[in-house]
């Protein structure tokens, strides 16, 4: 196995090869010399993270094993790591720090992981590129000049630059699989309900799911083996199933596995670079013995519809609780509303206000049924495309994005732009299923991934089936070209 990865750090760890300590030393090393041109890092605190790895070393050395013992992970801003600032990516969080631990991150560090840092993100997860991070955007490792995709940009750059082999991000629309896809790794999207969603700053509670990211399925596996299942602290939390095959995945067998191609993600507006990307992944599969169909799912012309209109309904609801009185930034304001107001207008950025208005106006009297009612109706006709199209298939295949990377500032005046290059994202978490995005090529050196879309609770079936591809190819062990230097230097 490719050292890098986590599984690969895995091995090296449990064999007493390698200290945790000399993983986190390592790691802090390169995002110093990297991370001025990256960006990816708002917050670390790196005592303490040597202090969680010395005593993962500790557990090691008394024989102790878990999926993740001693090994870093990088977390998305807007999750509860108790002690450490949790910005969102915005400034009315202004030195607010977290009071306490995201049920996921306490079972990573209840399994020895050690989170080693805070990672940027566009503000409150609104956003596809990460331009909408109130600290400055992070950078796309293959071509600096572009995006990295968003919201979980800095998470992604963590894991494509090296810095950690795991990371965690949040997908509400698409914030974990659009980055991916951008800067070359795999990240999941669980079934919702999957991870707990305790501590996770609320962006859309009936959207928003923690994700995995890692440089493979078999390394996502490794994270999601021990954050899985069901949490008191989260109501809508739930036990997955083969949730024991994670810890070693194993490859599916891909003879006879039907694979569906929802002839909507391949219509015009697919960039060519990217059409050919997915033709020659799925030839991967065709060539195994894999059964590819076509199958429709009609209603996803109404999807970017549908999600603006849910996301930013709950969006103007879960945010009212940014008011100055509660967490960090605080206005002077004259009296209480004028504080209330002054704090919000000064603290929040542009898309989120954007968005909390046009939430509000769905929800208001009057327009309640002919948008939010309207918009939670097309969401059933959207989920029941899906379990038509499972009827056929066992697994659908698709675009994540209609293009690659894109140049920085090219969409940020174009709010509908921007929407649009989640044409292909938002409908899995519509329906709450499980969806991931693995590397499938490159066009022009820049990465393109492929989208692999499951029915409720077939979690451990997709990455077993995207480690069944990467068995098989190579793109995920590409590095972006500048770091390679760093790779040489036992990295
Ligand atoms: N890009 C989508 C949005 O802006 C998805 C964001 C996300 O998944 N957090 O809403």
């Amino acid at each position: 196995m490719a050292v890098g990865t986590a599984v690969g750090w895995r091995e090296g760890l449990d064999a007493g090869d390698v200290s945790s300590e000399t993983l986190v030393r390592t790691a802090f090393d390169r995002i110093r010399s990297l991370d001025p041109h990256l960006h990816a890092i708002l917050a670390v605190d790196e005592d303490c993270s040597l202090r969680l790895a010395r005593a993962a070393d500790a557990r090691l050395r008394a024989g102790e094993r878990t999926p993740v013992l001693g090994l870093p992970v990088v977390l998305k801003d807007n999750l509860n790591w108790t002690g450490l600032p949790v910005s969102c990516g915005s400034r009315v969080l202004d030195r607010y720090r977290a009071p306490y631990d995201a049920t996921v991150v306490a079972r990573l560090l209840q399994a020895g992981a050690i989170p080693l840092a805070k990672a940027n993100m566009d503000e409150f997860a609104m956003g596809s590129s990460g331009e909408y991070s109130a600290f400055g955007p992070a950078r796309n490792p293959w071509d600096t000049t572009r995006v990295p995709g968003g919201s979980s940009s800095g998470s992604v750059v963590s894991v494509a630059a090296g810095y950690a082999p795991l990371a965690l991000g949040s997908d509400t629309g698409g914030s974990v699989r659009l980055p991916a896809s951008f800067c070359n790794v795999t990240a999941l999207r669980p079934t919702y309900g999957v991870l707990s969603r305790f501590g996770l700053t609320a962006m859309a509670s009936s959207l928003d799911q923690v994700g995995p990211i890692a440089a493979t399925a078999a390394d996502v596996a490794l994270a999601l083996s021990v954050m899985a299942g069901r949490d008191p602290l989260d109501s809508t939390s739930s036990d997955l199933p083969g949730v024991e095959r994670l810890a070693s995945l194993r490859p599916t067998g891909l003879k006879g596995l039907r694979i569906g191609l929802p002839s909507e993600y391949f219509g015009e507006g697919l960039e060519p670079g990217v059409r050919s990307i997915l033709e020659e992944a799925l030839r991967v599969f065709a060539d195994q013995g894999a059964e590819i169909q076509e199958v429709s799912l009609p209603h996803t012309r109404y999807a970017i519809d549908t999600y603006y209109l849910i996301c930013t309904s709950e969006v103007s609801s879960n945010l009212s609780r940014f008011d100055g009185v509660r967490y960090g930034h605080r206005a002077k304001g004259r009296n209480l509303p004028a504080m209330i107001a002054e704090t919000r207008d000064e603290g929040l950025g542009a898309e989120v206000k954007r968005r909390i208005l046009l939430g509000t106006f769905c929800l208001s009297k009057g327009y309640y049924d002919a948008f939010y009612l309207k918009a939670m109706k097309a969401r059933t006709l959207i989920a029941r495309d899906f379990e038509r199209a499972f009827d056929a298939v066992d697994v659908l295949a698709a675009p994540v994005s209609p293009g690659v990377a894109f140049p920085f500032a090219s969409k940020t005046d174009d709010p509908l732009a921007m929407y649009l290059a989640d044409a292909f994202t938002v409908t899995a978490p519509l329906a709450g299923l499980p969806c991931l995005s693995m590397p499938a090529g490159f066009t022009a050196g820049l990465p393109a991934g492929i989208q692999l879309i499951g029915p409720a609770c077939s979690d451990v079936m997709l990455l077993e089936t995207a480690h069944a591809f990467q068995l098989l190819t190579t793109h995920h062990l590409e590095i972006p070209p500048p770091l390679r230097i760093g790779a040489n230097h036992g990295l």
